[in-house]
């Protein structure tokens, strides 16, 4: 069967309520481990039902956004996935609460009662009223950010709509509509300070409703953390600022010198070579019979995986009127489809996405065989499976980027090294906020810009105001939209790099650690997940030492090209 031929029918909410609160009855009322275990697995089929009608919706609505039915259907299911998610809640504190909690933690693993206990802990029906306020002031810092209308070389764009003048080769131009950005955020800035500043103090209230000191302990819970803290994190950057930021801060310098500027300033940063950066040297049909040639070439495993995804049709990778932007995996639960959605423009980023989102796509079929609707890895863990894959096909580069690898490999290692000072920044700054929810506005600026000097000192502002002040983050969406996400990225992206050192060293040995955390899924902590990959946790200051000379070392080797 194919993709297109997925059957999607809208559930009746009502009477998965019934027959959900039923099943939850049963459970309470079983007499027997088997007993219970056998209506958990009703339970199981009808989340998947659910959970397979949801995401059918969703990735159809993406593919075109002007599809009325679906577009109906997913007015529907913004309605109806909280009230669900009610029905989780109740169904996790039942298990809790069962009597055979130990045998089931054999059966469902430690990591779902763990996920459970984070799920009950976070939320009370009592904090509804709050919650829905704070989804209502993201919805408008959405809005606001994509109510846009940038009048820019005669045309109305948004802020997307600027990004290729951002990096545009004509320095001037780059300077210009960089600089016509960052006028529309200045011009909102109080709209944005006043959105944030109702969102620090409503989850704060949330936090302390719920029992919590402040909304840092419960912004972890809601990220499904279970075995790290703060003080962890705390140290993870402390790494960073001793190891990574330096090498960051050659690249920059490197990259000022190449460029041939007296100064390297912040509309540079992301320029890297005069001559353009590498792109792939065919169209979207050629990239993906490459990538067929590629996955047959990496691992039986893979091939087995990507042939699936050719055969059934679980790919739409290039842009086309009316679709939604960005790229993402999903799982298409009753089918067991994994689902890669993708956005192709002719850049080298086609390539890193076809990457990073068949390592996601790779993990969630291998580990189809767990079966647990809503036991999906957490988020850090999800990323270094599909941040690993995107290192562990580097050999097959040539196939895409030909004369232009060397130049590809340099931007792509040397970006996951000037992003990870970025990524603590984003988490710095979070916690900064979330401990102090009283600081002003200006106060919270401050800090960014403090936060910026620590861990990004390559930073130059001279030519705008805004920036200098700290208002770099007011485009980061994260920091409104999911607090405390961001660090994931870069535990992941650490991790991913040790495996790319592993596999010079041990090619085969490193893919079956990079298989052996594939296949698990969800049933295993972060922490717990790297140990089976035999990766340093990022948490141990021998981390980053471990794998940054080998780094500083290849650079060096690629950067020798140009
Ligand atoms: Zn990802």
């Amino acid at each position: 069967m194919k993709f297109s031929q997925y059957q999607y029918t809208r559930p009746n909410y009502e009477e998965d309520r019934k027959n959900f609160l039923g099943i939850i009855e049963e459970i309470k009322n079983s007499q027997s481990l088997d007993e219970q275990f056998q209506k958990i697995q009703d339970a199981h089929v009808l989340r998947g039902h659910i959970q397979t009608a949801m995401t059918l919706s969703s990735i159809r609505y993406t593919i075109n956004t002007e599809d009325k039915f679906y577009k109906d259907e997913k007015t529907y299911w913004d309605k109806t996935i909280p009230l669900y998610e009610e029905i989780f809640f109740i169904y996790n504190k039942t298990l809790l609460e069962s009597p055979f909690k130990k045998e089931l933690e054999e059966r469902l693993s430690k990591q779902f009662f763990r996920l459970a206990q984070l799920n009950i802990k976070s939320f009370s029906p009592e904090v509804i009223p709050e919650l829905q306020e704070e989804n209502n002031l993201i919805t408008q810092y959405i809005e606001l950010i994509a109510s846009a209308k940038i009048k820019f070389m005669g045309r109305e764009l948004n802020i997307s709509g600027l990004t290729p003048y951002t990096l545009s080769h004509d320095r001037e131009l780059r300077k210009m509509a960089n600089d016509i950005k960052y006028d529309f955020f200045k011009e909102k800035e109080n709209e944005i300070d006043e959105i944030f500043e109702k969102l620090v103090k409503i989850r704060d209230k949330i936090a302390k409703k719920l029992g919590f000191k402040n909304f840092v302990e419960l912004g972890y819970a809601r990220m499904r953390r279970t075995d790290y803290n703060p003080e962890m994190v705390e140290n993870f950057r402390n790494q960073v600022q001793k190891y990574i930021v330096p090498l960051a801060s050659e690249l920059y310098e490197k990259q000022r010198k190449r460029l041939e500027l007296d100064e390297l300033k912040h509309y540079d940063e992301k320029f890297e070579f005069s001559d353009g950066n590498a792109i792939p040297k065919g169209d979207s049909n050629w990239i993906l019979e490459n990538a067929k040639k590629m996955y047959d070439e990496l691992s039986p495993e893979t091939s087995e995986f990507f042939s699936y995804m050719i055969d059934h049709e679980l790919m739409d990778l290039v842009t086309k009127k009316g679709k939604s932007a960005g790229g993402y995996c999903t799982y298409i639960w009753d089918y067991g489809s994994p689902f890669i959605f993708a956005n192709f423009n002719g850049t080298s980023g086609d390539i890193d996405v076809m990457t990073h989102e068949a390592g996601h796509a790779f993990q969630v079929y291998l580990s189809r065989w767990v079966g647990i609707p809503g036991l999906n890895c957490t988020y850090e863990s999800a990323e270094v499976h599909s941040m690993s894959m995107e290192f562990f096909t580097w050999p097959w580069m040539e196939l895409f980027f030909k004369e232009d690898t060397a130049k590809y490999k340099f931007t792509h290692l040397g970006g996951a090294i000037k992003f990870i000072p970025y990524g603590v920044t984003v988490d710095a700054f979070q916690h900064f906020i979330y401990e102090n929810p009283d600081a002003t506005q200006s106060e919270r600026k401050s800090a960014w810009r403090e936060l910026e000097k620590k861990y990004l000192p390559h930073k130059n502002y001279s030519e705008s105001d805004f920036l200098e002040r700290g208002g770099w983050w007011f485009q980061q969406a994260h920091i409104f939209k999911v607090p405390f996400y961001y660090i994931d990225y870069t535990l992941a992206q650490i991790c991913a790099l040790q495996f790319w050192k592993n596999m010079k060293d041990d090619r085969e040995g490193a893919w079956q650690d990079y298989i052996n955390v594939s296949n698990v899924g969800g049933t295993c902590s972060f922490l717990e997940l790297l140990e089976r990959g035999n990766i340093v946790s990022p948490f141990l200051d021998e981390c980053v030492p471990s794998v940054i000379e080998e780094i500083r070392k290849e650079l060096e080797i690629l950067g020798k090209n140009f």
